[in-house]
């Protein structure tokens, strides 16, 4: 048996009911957005360059976290597309065997530069953060961002053959007011729209808001049409999906807030600066980069006891220093 078996067949026993197949990679802590409930008054600390997983660190990170039985990868930030090289680091993770499904999830202001040759890096998928389809509440809500590229990098990477796309939503007060947009979105296009309760995720920004509930979204769609339920589009993720009668995309609900799924949370996340956190709701974190000196071994043991200590049960919510921007969202 290999080291890599081994590996993986503790990671299993050490889950019963779950396999932890799926690591979120935050690639830097910067941002070109500000989003209003991401980002507090007055900003965050970033990290300096120098204490950034190096695309080398990151590549071997994930080798090791092949080899405990990951086989899905999203790209994350801060924006992702804002680090350089980012498209050449999505190649070399893309050609690592045992990963099935690398996705990114990105605010899609750069996204009209990027997407044709993020397809032919490898890359399988692509989440879009569209707050809003009004420009105006849209630049609201990202702290003075255009709409416009956004749109274009939609378009793009439907253009390049990506699918499924989905589109983001983070459902805070006022998301009834774009419903009308989402919902011809998902009628006229192939996109799948997720509205994602919000979490309040950082002791600086995230009690300034409140989520809107999937069952209240819910309501409020079914005003639009028959929405019968619908296998997901692909994924590794907890959301549930509908179609109204003819759409050609779906509409998609992660209610993390009103309907806690931690008993079958199956991710991992690394922070850019170096930190795996297998929950987004506890401040417990490894600081990974004293492992890399010993080797695939030790990063991937390290990995497994992050697997092994993640909690089944429901987390009382602790914001935390950290916002998602910072954690990797
Ligand atoms: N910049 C990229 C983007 O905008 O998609 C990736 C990072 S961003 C932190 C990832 C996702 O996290 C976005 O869809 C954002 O809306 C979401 N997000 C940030 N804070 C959140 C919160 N407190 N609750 C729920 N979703 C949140």
């Amino acid at each position: 048996m290999t080291m890599g078996a081994i590996l993986k067949n503790n990671a299993i026993a050490g889950n019963k009911s779950r396999t932890i197949d799926y690591l979120r990679i935050s690639i830097t802590d910067r941002c070109n957005s500000r989003c209003i409930y991401c980002l507090p008054p007055g900003g965050v600390q970033r990290r300096e360059e120098r204490d950034l997983l190096s695309f080398e660190e990151i590549v071997s990170f994930t080798n090791a976290a092949v080899a405990t039985g990951v086989s899905r990868v999203r790209i994350t930030g801060g924006e992702p597309l804002v680090r350089p090289g980012s498209a050449e680091l999505i190649g070399r993770l893309a050609g690592i065997e045992g990963i099935r499904d690398l996705s990114l999830t990105t605010n899609g202001s750069l996204l009209s530069r990027h997407a044709s040759g993020l397809k032919a890096a490898g890359l399988s998928r692509i989440n879009i953060s569209i707050d809003s389809l009004s420009p105006e509440r849209f630049s609201q809500l990202t702290g003075g961002a255009n709409l416009g590229p956004v749109l274009d990098g939609l378009e793009s990477v439907l253009a390049a053959g990506f699918a499924p796309v989905k589109v983001n939503a983070v459902s805070l007060p006022g998301i009834e007011d774009d419903l009308d947009e989402f919902v011809k979105l998902a009628r006229e296009l192939p996109v799948h729209v997720r509205f994602i309760e919000f979490m309040p995720i950082g002791k600086r920004v995230g009690g300034l808001w409140k989520f809107v509930s999937r069952k209240r979204l819910l309501q409020k769609l079914q005003g639009y049409g028959r929405l019968k339920p619908v296998a997901s589009p692909g994924g590794a993720g907890p959301a549930r999906y509908f179609q109204f009668d003819g759409a050609r995309g779906t509409i998609g609900f992660i209610s993390s807030m009103s309907d806690h799924f931690c008993a079958g949370c199956n991710r991992l996340r690394l922070t850019a600066d170096g930190y795996l956190r297998n929950c987004l709701f506890s401040e417990e974190e490894i600081f990974v980069k004293p492992y890399f000196a010993g080797g695939r071994g030790a990063l991937s043991r390290v990995i497994l006891d992050s697997m092994n200590s993640k909690k089944f049960d429901r987390r009382i919510v602790n914001p935390g220093e950290r916002t998602m921007s910072q954690i990797g969202g």
